[in-house]
């Protein structure tokens, strides 16, 4: 499904480079449940971008499926996210005063979908938020927060989902369910990919790809 052949992204700004990923060969098959794990500063969210299409390589190539991704314009990389990618950012990404309800609506508005209700209903229930749904996010725990935007991902029933540091703010009994979550996902036959740098999470992975200075250090 995934792969990257010596993938290299360089960042330059005003002149000072920055080698966030080096040389990096790497395939993901359909199915797997992947951990990115490493420092801060090790290239992993770098990584995540490029693999959700919001960002493209200086130097090789990105196949998805028959696509070669890394030669995209930024219409073609538009469109790629929206058709294959369901994305949770690290900081939640969510509007804070609209409700649980309201924000796992947006992805199915912008897709133009018509059976909304039952879409939200079906990853809320998911997620175990059914009984928050008119609650304004800005009153959620960050457990819930959470679990909010892995709905609002679910929403979009991409095949591929990927997740920035899903546990990085929640408490042992949080981040417990939220993994398990992941793992309902991927059991229902998703790709699922997230960073985390804490191994108790990463060890509820089926796959473990440690990075380090921007290279596979372990796989
Ligand atoms: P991680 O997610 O593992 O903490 P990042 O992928 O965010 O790592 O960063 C990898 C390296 O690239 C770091 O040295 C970081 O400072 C640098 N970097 C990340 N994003 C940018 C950017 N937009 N512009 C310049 N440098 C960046
Ligand atoms: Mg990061």
């Amino acid at each position: 499904m995934i792969k990257l052949e010596n993938l290299t992204k360089i960042y330059d700004t005003d002149g000072v480079k920055t080698i966030a990923l080096q040389n990096i060969d790497l395939q993901i098959n359909k199915g797997e449940f992947v951990a990115i794990v490493g420092v801060s500063g090790s290239g992993k969210t770098t990584l995540l971008n490029i693999l959700g299409g919001m960002d493209i390589p200086t130097k090789g190539n990105y196949f998805f499926d028959d696509m070669d991704i890394s030669h995209f314009n930024n219409k073609q990389l538009e469109s790629f996210r929206r058709d294959k990618i369901s994305f949770v950012f690290q900081n939640f990404a969510l509007i804070n005063s609209y409700s649980v309800y309201k924000n796992i609506e947006i992805p199915l508005l912008a897709r133009n979908k018509k059976n909304r209700k039952e879409i939200i209903q079906r990853c809320m229930k998911q997620m175990n938020i059914s009984e928050y749904a008119e609650k304004k996010v800005s009153s959620l725990s960050g457990g819930q927060k959470q679990r909010t935007a892995i709905a609002r991902a679910l929403a979009s029933n991409s095949e591929l989902l990927l997740a920035d540091e899903p546990t990085g703010s929640l408490d042992t009994e949080n981040r417990d369910i939220v993994m398990d979550c992941f793992k309902k996902i991927n059991d229902s036959g998703k790709t699922v990919i997230i960073i985390t740098h804490d191994m108790q999470a990463a060890s509820k992975c089926s796959r473990i790809i440690k990075i380090s200075d921007g290279k596979i250090l372990l796989d």
